[in-house]
């Protein structure tokens, strides 16, 4: 029997990258799954899919990020279908970068939609089903902790909103028992980082373990905070960067 067994967890932005294998990591440990995603509807079914075959209730959940009612209803369906909700992982994201003349309003109001706003609403909701030793873990950024460089400002921004989210989540959920945390990946391996692209080899030699980390890396970290051995862990920035910020 898996640690998560009899749990229910929302991943959003889970159809691929680090959202995708934080489903499937966390079912492996037992728990039911629902992901949202905003495009692909296939890589989602694949993730859908790929849950089932471990034997654990999936679901997918077309949801942009950036529509506050979307993120509030993917939620609630979530705890509607599968009956609880135990587990928030707020993974979606968009990384925009670019020098501070380039960045439209738009832009940024996009990047604080996605980035912060969902990952508050989405908590707002999902704390109405949560019991105690609920969770919610959030997927920052190690450039939430150093920026490396320019053109990082609005996504560092965006990041660090997170930190400062989840200490008042914290406080404000302690008393029920349930746990806030962030995660600060470093590179990832994923469609918004490939580990062949520009810039790859720069952001590999940043790194004190000079790679780039795999999705699972990330989602092991996830699964911990979300199991019982994370129990005393909250109002926590755990950084997972292969020595980035080091
Ligand atoms: P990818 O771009 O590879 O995957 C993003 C996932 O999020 C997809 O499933 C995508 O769904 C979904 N998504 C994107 N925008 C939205 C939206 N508006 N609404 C709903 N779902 C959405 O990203 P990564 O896996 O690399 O990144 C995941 C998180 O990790 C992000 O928050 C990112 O900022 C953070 N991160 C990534 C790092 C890296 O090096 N890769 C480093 C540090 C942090 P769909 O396919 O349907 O669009």
């Amino acid at each position: 029997t898996g640690e998560l067994d009899g749990k229910v967890a929302v991943v959003t932005g889970g159809s691929r990258g680090i959202g995708a294998a934080i489903a499937l990591r966390l079912a492996e440990h037992g728990a039911d799954v629902v992901i949202t995603y905003q495009h692909s509807a296939d890589a989602a079914g694949t993730v859908v899919a790929a849950v089932e075959a471990r034997g654990k209730r999936a679901l997918a959940v077309r949801a942009d990020s950036g529509d506050p009612t979307a993120v509030a209803e993917a939620v609630e369906t979530a705890a509607a279908e599968f009956g609880r909700l135990d587990i928030l992982v707020n993974n979606a994201g968009v990384g925009i970068l670019g020098p501070l003349g380039s960045l439209a309003v738009a832009d940024i109001d996009r990047a604080l939609a996605v980035n912060v706003r969902a990952p508050l609403v989405a908590a707002q909701a999902a704390t109405r089903h949560m019991g105690e030793a609920g969770r919610i873990i959030s997927i920052g950024s190690c450039v939430g902790e150093r920026t490396p460089g320019p053109g990082v400002a609005l996504y560092a921004l965006s990041k660090t909103a997170l930190t400062g989210m989840t200490r008042g989540l914290a406080r404000e959920l302690g008393d029920r028992g349930i746990t806030a945390n962030v995660v600060h990946p470093g590179p990832v391996d994923t469609d918004m980082n490939p580990a062949d692209g520009p810039g790859a080899d720069h952001q590999r030699a940043g790194t004190a373990l000079g790679r780039y980390a795999r999705p699972a890396e990330i989602a092991a970290t996830v699964a911990y905070l979300a199991g019982p051995d994370g129990s005393y862990v909250t109002g926590a920035t755990i950084a997972v960067d292969g020595g980035w910020t080091a």
